[in-house]
């Protein structure tokens, strides 16, 4: 095993959601957590990125920068989604490498897998079909990432692994109605609907997509695990293995709002892909599993949405 305590451990994109979720985690192991803000260090410039690394010599690191967003905003900015991502990836293992960190561990997303790849997915699925097309390039780059982990790992013995989170939600979400993911747009319109009164709630494509959310401390929980426990050259599926449609989501959210009114679809947005169901057997057998269920997660990301931006702009 992997012991983190006493080390220095780089988290590289701290003020994201998922960052600052492993952040808040690693509070729990002793160890010195080092974080960079973009005006700090910007990870697309690979000297400075290098500099950096030399300077602070981490000996081990999280890569949860990226630039995310949801299908409306992956489909419209594909260049950003595949040149930022395979930049940052790039030169932060690159210079992991080049300054000897003894582990690293890099974040993916589930889009890595074909679009019509058999559920739950396992590990194996990768590359084994087409992309779903709305977020194929985002996709590109996390596959990128992890062959990049395979690679140092295969000619050189370092020891950087690769987790693939499902999708995501919870303190620290981004609640751009336009580039969000599903869950933030979902609260942020319910509780609108509810204060506006609005007799109903908009929500984009069919409803019958089904997808899986985990909650964020759960996911630094298992990326704090896997840091710790998992050596292996494969990427490690990070998800709870049940899923729910959209519109049992948006149920769900409604429920939990208190917002009363009715649900309606705007079939002008994509559906994007019908099921992204992971398989957690991978996670499981390495002796961990997720804590937090939908109906309190989402209580908690309402909780957080209350007191965070929404307030401020009222
Ligand atoms: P995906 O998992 O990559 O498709 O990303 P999203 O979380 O953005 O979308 C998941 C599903 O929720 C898709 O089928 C969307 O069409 C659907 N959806 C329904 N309402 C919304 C909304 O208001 N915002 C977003 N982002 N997705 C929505």
């Amino acid at each position: 095993a992997y012991r983190l305590a006493g080390k220095k451990v780089f988290v590289a994109g701290h003020r994201g959601m998922v960052g600052a979720a492993i952040v808040r985690r690693l509070a729990q192991e002793g160890c010195d957590v080092l974080t960079a803000t973009r005006k700090e260090l910007d990870l697309t410039r690979q000297a400075d990125v290098e500099a950096w690394m030399e300077d602070r010599r981490p000996d081990a690191v999280f890569l949860a920068a990226a630039k995310v967003g949801g299908i409306l905003a992956n489909d419209s900015y594909p260049a950003e989604f595949l040149y930022d991502n395979l930049i940052l990836e790039a030169n932060v293992i690159h210079a992991a490498h080049k300054v000897k960190v003894e582990k690293l561990l890099f974040l993916g997303s589930s889009c890595i897998y074909p679009k019509f790849a058999a559920q739950p997915i396992v590990e194996e699925a990768l590359l084994t079909g087409e992309l779903e097309p709305t977020n194929e390039w985002y996709a590109i780059a996390k596959i990128a990432g992890i062959k990049l982990c395979q690679a140092y790992r295969k000619q050189y013995g370092d020891d950087f692994i690769s987790a693939m989170p499902t999708n995501l939600y919870g303190p620290g979400d981004n609640f751009d109605l336009t580039s969000s993911h599903v869950v933030p747009a979902l609260i942020r319109k319910a509780h609108q609907a509810k204060i506006d009164g609005l007799p109903e709630l908009t929500v984009w494509g069919t409803g019958t997509p089904r997808r899986e959310f985990l909650h964020v401390d759960d996911c630094a929980d298992a990326c704090v695990h896997l840091m710790k426990t998992y050596s292996g050259e494969g990427h490690v599926n990070v998800g709870l293995g049940e899923d729910v449609t959209i519109l049992e989501l948006t149920q769900f959210v409604c429920r939990i709002v208190g917002f009363e009114g009715a649900i309606v679809h705007d079939l002008s947005k994509p559906d994007g892909t019908p099921r992204k169901l992971m398989s957690a057997a991978k996670l499981r057998a390495l002796g961990w599993s997720p804590r937090i269920g939908l109906e309190e997660g989402i209580a908690d990301a309402y909780r957080a949405f209350l007191d965070g931006e929404y307030v401020e702009r009222l």
